[in-house]
């Protein structure tokens, strides 16, 4: 078995490792391939005294231009059904995954369920740190249970999802966020597949005659195609920002003002509000400044225009929230995390 000091990339480039393409380096790179390799990179960095954070596909990170530390990027790959209930078929799958590669297989092993989260760029051991969403689903709706790495007991733990505390873009690993390393994903998807087509551009299909999770796949991958920018062709981390849940006397003067604006009632007299839509109407969608700016196509996504480092993301992005919180009273937060 080869040392781990020799599997260790030094000097490793991250530029074509995150989706904004940003100017990034790290100390030290290492290819994790299976669990097994955990306990020693943690010894080892402990005795260097090295920090560690994990990267999958670079989709929700701003990176900082030089980490002095290791980068692990989880190469584990496996899926398969690993069982059923009377009403679930239970599918396992390694962290390392393509979450979008998961999505197409599940529809052809003829089950639905995840179709509605078609197109979202990463891995499958990122999709339960923020509980990825869109389309009106989110991966909780369909989640058993995942194993992780618990660097504090150097342990492999089972979580369910309660365990997960899943929230709006929310989890325990994204509270705890150098505790654990997720390796295996179970989703229970439904075997009386029901379609979820309450998002606006999904309902029309209700009627097609060959409605099927791949129908509903393939518009989802028409929509976000139609409306997002191409991260390969212009860099970028989806949605910067969280769209805000608010108390309901915070939003009522704005939508005593926007009739029309956007607003999605919450229990507990909250409202959740645009992010999108307070950023355009603060005059910011096709913003610039230097070598990043808001996309022309969406005000929620953020475009490094070649050449950005992280600092140049975070000046934009206080900006933009400085403009909505003088303008609206309302303030924002970023859903990409600054690693
Ligand atoms: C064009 C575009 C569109 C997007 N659309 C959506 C969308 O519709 N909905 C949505 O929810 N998100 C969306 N995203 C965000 C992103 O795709 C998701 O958050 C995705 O789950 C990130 O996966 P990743 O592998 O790239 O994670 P990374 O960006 O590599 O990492 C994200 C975080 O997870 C941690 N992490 C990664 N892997 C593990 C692991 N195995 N164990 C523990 N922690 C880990 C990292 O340390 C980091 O903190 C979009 C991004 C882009 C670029």
């Amino acid at each position: 078995m080869t040392n781990l000091a020799d599997r260790l990339i030094p000097d490793f480039d991250l530029s074509a490792r995150n989706t904004l393409a940003l100017r990034a380096r790290s100390r030290f790179g290492l290819l994790v391939d299976g669990p097994d390799l955990l306990p020693e990179l943690f010894e080892h960095a402990t005795a260097q005294g090295l920090p560690v954070r994990i990267l999958g596909g670079g989709s929700n990170v701003v990176l900082a231009p030089n980490f002095d530390g290791i980068t692990a990027l989880l190469a584990t790959f496996g899926r398969k059904i690993a069982g059923e209930t009377a009403d679930h078929t239970l599918i396992e799958v390694a962290s390392g995954e393509t979450w979008h590669d998961l999505v197409v297989w599940t529809i052809e092993q003829g089950s639905g369920g995840i179709e509605n989260l078609a197109l979202i760029p990463g891995t499958v051991g990122a999709a339960p740190v923020q509980n990825i969403g869109a389309y009106g689903a989110e991966l909780a709706d369909v989640f058993h249970t995942l194993t992780a790495f618990d660097r504090q007991s150097g342990s492999i733990v089972t979580f369910d999802r309660t365990a997960c505390a899943f929230a709006y873009r929310d989890s325990v690993f994204k509270q705890q966020p150098d505790r654990y390393v997720v390796l295996t994903v179970r989703l229970a998807l439904p075997k009386a597949w029901q379609p979820n087509l309450g998002f606006a551009g999904l309902s029309e299909l209700a009627d097609a005659a060959d409605l099927s999770p791949r129908t509903v796949m393939d518009r989802v991958i028409a929509l976000r195609t139609s409306k997002l920018p191409d991260w390969r062709l212009t860099p970028n981390a989806g949605s910067f920002f969280q769209n805000p849940i608010v108390p309901h006397e915070a939003a009522a003067p704005i939508l005593a003002e926007f009739p029309a604006a956007p607003n999605y009632p919450q229990a507990n007299d909250r409202t959740k509000l645009s992010a999108g839509w307070l950023i355009e109407q603060s005059g910011l969608k096709g913003f610039r400044m230097g070598p990043v700016g808001i996309s022309e196509r969406h005000a929620l996504v953020v475009v490094n225009h070649g050449g950005a480092e992280q600092a140049d993301v975070a000046a934009l992005a206080d900006h933009v929230k400085d403009t909505v919180l003088n303008r609206f009273g309302i303030a924002l937060h970023e859903e990409p995390i600054f690693l």
